[in-house]
């Protein structure tokens, strides 16, 4: 490189000169992305909007949660919206029925972007004591991406809490750049029907069923 040639800032490994890093606050678009992230984080994980949904004893702990006792206030969640539209994250907090799950997946299509699930309890995280049930599935994360789970049946407002602060861990490790919330292939999870019987096995699925009974 001569002495008067333009350095490449977007070349990898690239960085700013020492000597320049007092006058330089931002080189490219990706830094000033990164620059961006932790105010953005700080943002969405200081005011998540849950939805209002609760399916069975999980979810007389959440509420517990949400009142004063345990003031999920202080983490700026206190506003539960009746509606998936105005909400970003979804707390699955009980059994999840074969006939319940269209709609759970339903509802977390209509959620905008980013948006975020917590599994609370042993019955939504895995099935629970229900597992294998013929009208329960075995987890709702077979169905939607789950970012936290939270064991106990039912988990203790303290150990949701606690779920709360790893979502908020989650979120503080995210990046704009990474994330592919606003890109215009994000696609909506499949609608699932429900089928009741014991699960893995779809009843209809005549010939596969065979085919595993034979292997
Ligand atoms: S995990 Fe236990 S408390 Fe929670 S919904 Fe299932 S059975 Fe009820």
């Amino acid at each position: 490189m001569t002495e008067n040639a333009v350095p490449n800032i977007n070349a990898p490994g690239f960085d700013v000169p020492a000597e320049m890093q007092g006058q330089v606050a931002v080189t490219n678009m990706d830094r000033l992305l990164k620059l961006l992230d932790p105010a953005y984080n700080w943002g969405r994980r200081s005011s998540i909007w849950p939805m209002m949904f609760g399916l069975a004893c999980c979810a007389i702990e959440m509420i517990c949660t949400a009142a004063s006792r345990y003031d999920l206030a202080r983490f700026g969640m206190e506003v539960m919206r009746p509606s998936p539209r105005q909400s970003d994250m979804m707390i699955v907090s009980g059994t999840v029925t074969k006939k319940m799950i269209p709609q759970i997946v339903r509802l977390y299509n209509q959620m905008p972007e980013p948006k975020y699930v917590i599994a609370m309890g042993a019955c939504a995280s895995g099935g629970g004591p229900f597992k294998e049930g013929y009208n329960v599935v075995s987890g709702v994360d077979k169905y939607i991406p789950v970012d936290v789970y939270v064991p106990g049946c039912p988990p203790t407002p303290q150990a949701l809490l606690h779920g709360l602060m790893k979502l908020q861990e989650k979120i503080d490790g995210q990046s704009i750049t990474r994330e592919h919330w606003y890109d215009s292939d994000v696609k909506a999870v499949a609608i699932p029907v429900p089928v009741l019987g014991p699960d893995i096995i779809d009843p209809r699925d005549y010939k596969a069923i065979q085919q595993a009974a034979k292997a």
